[in-house]
């Protein structure tokens, strides 16, 4: 079910617009990003409707060190474990879903 049925990344999570899923578990959902950014460039988003990191943080510090251990994963699995994690938080720095999401950049030596 969907927390918000205007949300891009509650109707991915719930299956209703397919993405190419990389990992998922209880409370954790990833998928490539659609236009990537690096060799491999990965969502992490919980599974529950957060608008940004820092209501996450507040809400549920918990959910956001294990979206950290995922990403961690991925970067071990892609990259012997080197990757790059960005939150973009509110419109002026980038953020255009506003659904909390790790970008997980990593696969190749990135550019500063
Ligand atoms: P933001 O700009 O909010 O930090 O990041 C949103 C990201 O979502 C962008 O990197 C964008 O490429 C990705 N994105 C937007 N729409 C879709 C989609 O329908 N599917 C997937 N897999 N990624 C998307
Ligand atoms: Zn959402």
């Amino acid at each position: 079910m969907s927390d918000c049925d205007d949300c891009l990344f509650c109707r991915i999570i719930a299956g209703e617009i397919p993405s190419g899923k990389v990992y998922e578990d209880e409370t954790t959902y990833a998928f490539n990003d659609i236009n990537p950014k690096a060799k491999v460039h990965v969502l992490v988003v919980p599974k529950k409707h957060y608008a940004n990191v820092a209501e996450l943080a507040a809400g549920d510090p918990a959910r956001l060190a294990h979206m950290v251990e995922v990403a961690q994963g991925i970067a071990d699995d892609a990259f012997h474990g080197d990757y790059r994690l960005v939150f973009n938080t509110g419109a002026d720095a980038g953020q255009t879903v506003f659904h909390v999401h790790a970008h997980v950049m990593t696969g190749e030596t990135l550019d500063e």
